[in-house]
């Protein structure tokens, strides 16, 4: 991992404000420790973006939005699932599975974000789709490897992405979908979908 602080400019308007000012709106949505994941998020994705050829300003945006939504109230996130017209079976599950879909609908309503590719990372980024994009494998990757993550399997996933995304987006699915079984949650649907596109041989 570089040490180095990130210098990106954003040029391309895929959102209507300057990385300094992105960092700023999310900083006040969350608590200090969140705002050093979604950091090291940034981090960890522009170095895949670097290495597998993605847009930097593409992956900047999604790192630094992907958990906008995660300290909203669930009031809050229930009312917009509605109004949204989002999958009602959102409703059985919470705020680990609705952030996502939510910080998508954010991004568009308070940053004017309209780049495919960013609102599909942020959507998909906790329980993956079937069909993820470059953007989309690095933002749900750089979110499990971010260099402040530790539990078991980690190290095996951050060396896997230094060489292949998909394998490393494989790997992280297998583990996600362990630990949720191993925990007895209950697991949404598209969390299924993801590990039968991408685990299963
Ligand atoms: P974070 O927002 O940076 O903490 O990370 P994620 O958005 O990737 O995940 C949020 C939480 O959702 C984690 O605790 C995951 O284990 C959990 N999660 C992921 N998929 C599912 C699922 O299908 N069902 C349930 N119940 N939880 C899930
Ligand atoms: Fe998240
Ligand atoms: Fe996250």
């Amino acid at each position: 991992m570089k040490a180095n602080p990130i210098t990106l400019t954003y040029t391309k308007n895929y959102v209507d404000r300057s990385r300094e000012e992105l960092l700023e709106a999310v900083r006040q949505v969350m608590s200090s420790k969140r705002f050093t994941h979604v950091r090291g998020v940034e981090q960890a994705a522009l170095e895949l973006a670097d290495r597998y050829g993605a847009d930097l300003e593409m992956v900047s945006i999604a790192a630094l939005l992907h958990d906008y939504a995660k300290e909203q109230s669930d009031e809050e996130m229930r009312d917009m699932i509605i109004s949204e017209n989002m999958d009602l079976e959102l409703l059985q599950y919470g705020n680990n599975i609705w952030h996502g879909p939510v910080a998508a609908v954010m991004a568009k309503e308070r940053f004017n974000v309209e780049q495919t590719s960013i609102l599909d990372a942020i959507r998909h980024h906790t329980v993956g789709s079937v069909n993820m994009d470059l953007v989309e494998q690095i933002i749900y990757l750089a979110d499990f490897i971010e260099p402040n993550r530790s539990f078991k399997g980690v190290d095996k996933a951050r060396a896997l992405a230094e060489n292949s995304l998909e394998e490393a987006t494989a790997f992280a699915t297998l583990l996600t979908i362990k630990h949720l079984i191993d925990k007895k949650v209950k697991i949404y649907p598209k969390a299924i979908e993801t590990y039968n596109a991408w685990v299963v041989q």
